[in-house]
This record gives C-alpha cells, structure tokens and sequence, in this order.
C-alpha cells in the first residue's frame, strides 16, 4: 500500500501543529505508523491522499450513523450556507433541532445547544454545581466527558493511550474537586459520598462507555445511581455524547431506562459538524443564562450550518424505520464473527459490543471497569490494527475506543471486516508464537 503522500502531509504537520493532529488519537501514537491523510469519505469509504480506500469503522468517533456524506445532510448544509453561516442571533432552526431532541428524551424539557461535547459536559457540571451550591463532583475512572479541567481526571480516550489520564496543567485546586469512583461499583460511590454528604454536587457518567472501550452498566450499577444520587441531593448526569440516538432514538436514557437529571449530547445530533448540547428538566435548566445565573455563551452555538446538519440526519433517521434494528444485527455479526476468527487462531478476546459499538479487547476477561480494561494486551492489539490497515479496514487506532458501525454498512461489508479481522488475529497469533 502506497503511503507516501500522507506521510509527506504528516512530516509537514508536525512541524506546525503538535504532533501534526488536532485529536490526540488520530497521530497513531499508541499503534505507530503514519496516520492516513484523508481526503474524501461517502457511505462506508474512506479515501486518503494516495488514494487508498479504506472501510470504515470509526465513523468519524460517533456522529456517522448514516453513513459518510449523506446526501441528505449535504443538501441540508450547502442550502443551509446560501443563506449565510452564522448570525449571532436566534433561529428557527434552533427550535425545529430542541424540539427533536427533546421529542426524544421525554425527562428532559430544557436543551442548550453548544460547539462540542467538551463545551456540553463542563456547561452541565457548572449547572448542577450552580443549582446544589456545591463544589464537588464524582466521575468514574476511564470514562472521558471531553477535555474540560474538572474532568480531566482518570480520564478515558486518548487521555488513555497518550498516558496522560489526568492532564498537565489542570490545577491541584480544580483536580481535587473531582472525586473518582469505579466503574459498576457502587460502593466506590457509597464510600465518596459518605465522606462528603453534603458537598457533592453531581456524579457524571458514560452510561456506556465507550472511552476505555466499550464497557456496559449492570442494572443495579445504573438504579443504584440514582438511589444515592437522590439520597445525598446530588445532580445525575448522564453523559450521553457518544451513546445518544445510537442506542435507541432516547439513547442509553431509553434502552436502559435511566432517570437522568441532565443530559450531554454530542456526536450525532450535529450530522458531523461541530455541536454539543446538554438539557434537563425546567427546573434545573432554568438554572442556565439568561434565566438564572449560571453563565454559558457562545459566539457559534446553534450555527445554522450544523443545525441544518442536524435536522437532516434526524429527518433521514426517521426515514429509516429498521435504523435501530439494523444496527443491532450488523453489531452482531460482527462481533459473532470476530469473536469466531480470534478462537480459530487462538487468540484470547473479550469482544464487548452494544448496539453498534464494539471493542475487541485482548484478553480472557470480563471487561467490566478500567481495571479490567487495562489488562488488554496492546501489542496484540497494535499487531490486530495494522492487520486491518494493510486488509483495507480502518478501525480506531487504539486499545481502547469504540469502532462504530453505520446504517450504510452492509452484511457484506461486515463479512469483509470479519475476514479482515480473522486473517490479522491470524498474524497475531503467529507473532505469539515467535
Ligand atoms: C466524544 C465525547 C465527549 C467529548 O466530545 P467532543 O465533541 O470531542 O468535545 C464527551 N463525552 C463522551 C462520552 C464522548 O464520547
């Protein structure tokens, strides 16, 4: 495979931007190698700058449920910048987004749309710390809400790979306002919130995780939550910038039934451009600016450009009956078929998978925490990756993220990724045996 266009474009990168990206992740640190320079995406393709075509299975971390460039969002978005790309005053097509959303999320009566993920958890965090009065928030170790001081603690993602989980340059003041707790252990919880009954304000979670791999809440983990957040006058957040609308149109809310007292969205909502958004009930959103006082403000917030995006994907969605279910059964099959390449060549995996959302760990398992998480062997997962580059596959490149599947992804395009996948647990095994 011919790399050498984006490996000029990277040399070049790096003499300009930090490690030549602008996301950690996408530098190929933990796997090595030149990342790919991408030039163009449409459907399941992506295409780099020497022209290889890759399938893929990152989906841009999450917002590609339909697919790359659908044709939909992008009439949506070239009408959208005819009429100008932002006025720094409302619109309808604000409202026509909020009503979508909260059409969906029937415990929440209040959004605020933001420009990212990061903006959506740190604006929800100052909320429920300006409705409690309260300083102290927990978050569980390997989740990652974005890169906000407070919850760049024990973080997940590429705060993971790059072996920074708590950040340089978050102050030991901010940092120790941040408790940290273990993921599906409630006592973990209990323990925190017994030392500091009333000073602590919200428990943030991922209610799947996607960010140390994908990981899943057990349903006592989720009712006992909301027991001792409503025991102790503390806020629920519910981080659902990657999981919501990919679960279920309500999210992990839905499919799990979680009674959140905020919400973060991300990812989807904005069709692949640039948006975040929190909300909650009217109470406790009534909080936010101009209402009450806690500020949040934003020169591009509800850009007409994203917001259009966003409607789009939602209309196309709806147009989509068997979204949900086709979903579910390409995640199957392929997490099935993966599970069945790795024990043909006896390579020990866990295979963690909700919905679209799928982690190969490299171990016996089970997975169920960063602990646990941690004990994937990232050789084995370095040598996996390259396996799938070289077969034309582009799966995240990282130990612990979430590949995502769309609603363009075909049975045959899985049964392409699961022979992909198959012959590189191949090359793994056989690196075992050297
Ligand atoms: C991606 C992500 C974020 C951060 O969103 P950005 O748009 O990257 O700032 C926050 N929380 C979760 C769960 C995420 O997956």
């Amino acid at each position: 495979m011919k790399t050498t266009a984006s490996e000029a474009l990277f040399a070049r990168a790096t003499e300009l931007i930090p490690g030549g990206v602008n996301s950690p992740v996408r530098a190929f640190g933990s796997v090595g190698g030149n990342p790919r320079f991408i030039t163009q995406a449409s459907g399941v393709t992506l295409t780099d700058a020497d022209g290889n075509a890759y399938l893929d299975a990152v989906g841009s971390w999450g917002p590609m449920i339909l697919g790359h460039a659908h044709p939909k969002v992008v009439a949506a978005v070239q009408a959208a910048a005819q009429h100008g790309t932002s006025f720094g005053a409302p619109t309808g097509r604000e409202v026509e987004l909020a009503e979508q959303v909260l059409a969906h999320y029937p415990g929440c009566e209040r959004v605020r749309f933001v420009n990212s993920g990061t903006e959506a958890t740190m604006s929800a965090l100052r909320v429920a710390r300006g409705a409690t009065g309260r300083d102290f928030i927990i978050k569980f170790a390997g989740n990652y809400h974005g890169h906000a001081d407070a919850l760049l603690v024990a973080a997940g993602s590429g705060a993971l790979t790059t072996g920074v989980p708590s950040s340089a340059g978050v102050p030991a003041d901010t940092a120790k306002t941040t408790l940290v707790a273990r993921y599906n252990d409630l006592d973990s919880v209990r323990e925190l919130f017994e030392a500091r009954p009333d000073e602590i304000a919200a428990v943030i979670f991922e209610p799947v995780v996607g960010n140390m791999g994908v990981v899943t809440p057990t349903q006592e983990f989720l009712s006992g939550l909301r027991g001792l957040t409503r025991h102790y006058g503390a806020l629920l957040i519910a981080d659902e910038v990657m999981t919501g609308f990919r679960l279920a149109p309500g999210g992990a809310v839905e499919h799990y039934g979680i009674d959140a007292d905020l919400v973060c969205w991300g990812k989807i909502i904005g069709g692949g451009l640039p948006v975040g958004a929190y909300g909650g009930k009217a109470d406790v959103m009534n909080n936010v600016s101009p209402v009450g006082k806690v500020y949040q403000a934003g020169t591009l917030s509800g850009n007409p450009l994203a917001m259009a995006a966003g409607i789009a994907t939602f209309e196309a969605m709806a147009e989509a009956p068997d979204l949900y279910e086709v979903l579910e059964a390409r995640g199957a099959q392929l997490g099935a078929g993966l599970r069945a390449g790795a024990e043909r060549h006896g390579v020990p995996v866990t295979v963690n998978r909700v919905g679209s959302m799928i982690t190969v760990f490299f171990t016996e398992g089970p997975v169920t925490d960063f602990e646990s998480a941690s004990t994937t062997d990232t050789e084995q997962f370095k040598r996996w990756f390259h396996g799938l580059l070289e077969r034309g596959v582009y799966w995240p490149a990282s130990a612990y993220e979430a590949a995502f599947l769309s609603y363009a992804h075909t049975e045959a395009d899985i049964e392409r990724m699961i022979r992909a996948g198959t012959e590189a647990f191949q090359g793994v095994a056989s690196a075992v045996a050297v």
